[in-house]
């Protein structure tokens, strides 16, 4: 059973769905490699799997946490070390993504300077809504327990809150009773 007040592990109710037909997935901060690694277990055969992170390290954690999970599988992963809103719009060729998450801040254990922005990350958005297949799905985790992730949210809602009602759903999920502001998620459905 998942906790169902953890952001992180709640993404899973819909991302479970999503990946018994996924063909496109991409991971724009995939960080130490968790949350690929979560997808690439529970993708098809078929499945090409992205993972981009900005930062060398990130990207060398990932591929060594995902090396034996890539044995004997027929999914394939592309790994791309280099900003998300560059990387979506010049490195993904399909026009297809069938879910695109992002977890927001910096990398654990990492240099806590290289930090996802708001302007990166809506402009990352900006790129990949118009490759996202017919009700493809975005999630996007934040963390509003530290100032900086505050702001991001702040800036991010308001850009979220704005996508057009006829063509998107939004929709933004909070814990309600913990201490601290613990992480919250949005999610952006194609109509
Ligand atoms: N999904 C990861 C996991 O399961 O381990 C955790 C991601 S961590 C919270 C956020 C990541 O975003 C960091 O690894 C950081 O390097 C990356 N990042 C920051 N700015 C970025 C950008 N502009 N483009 C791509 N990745 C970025």
């Amino acid at each position: 059973m998942i906790n169902i007040n953890n952001a992180v592990q709640f993404q899973h109710l819909l991302w479970d769905r999503i990946m018994q037909e996924a063909h496109v997935v991409v991971d724009a901060t995939c960080g130490n490699g968790h949350d690929l690694l979560y997808l690439a277990e529970h993708a098809n055969d078929g499945c090409h799997l992205y993972g981009i992170d900005i930062q060398s390290d990130a990207i060398a954690k990932s591929q060594e946490l995902l090396r034996h999970t890539l044995k004997d599988r027929r999914i394939s992963i592309t790994f791309i070390q280099g900003s998300h809103e560059l990387a979506i719009e010049e490195q993904i060729s399909e026009d297809s993504i069938d879910l695109l998450i992002f977890n927001l801040g910096y990398l654990p254990g990492g240099n806590h300077s290289i930090i996802t922005t708001c302007e990166k990350t809506i402009q990352a958005l900006e790129n990949a809504i118009p490759k996202l297949s017919k009700q493809g799905i975005i999630t996007l985790v934040v963390y509003p327990g530290t100032a900086s992730g505050k702001n991001e949210q702040l800036c991010l809602e308001e850009f979220l809150s704005g996508l057009d009602q006829s063509k998107h759903n939004v929709c933004h999920w909070k814990p309600l009773n913990q201490r601290n502001n613990p992480p919250e998620l949005y999610m952006i459905q194609v109509r």
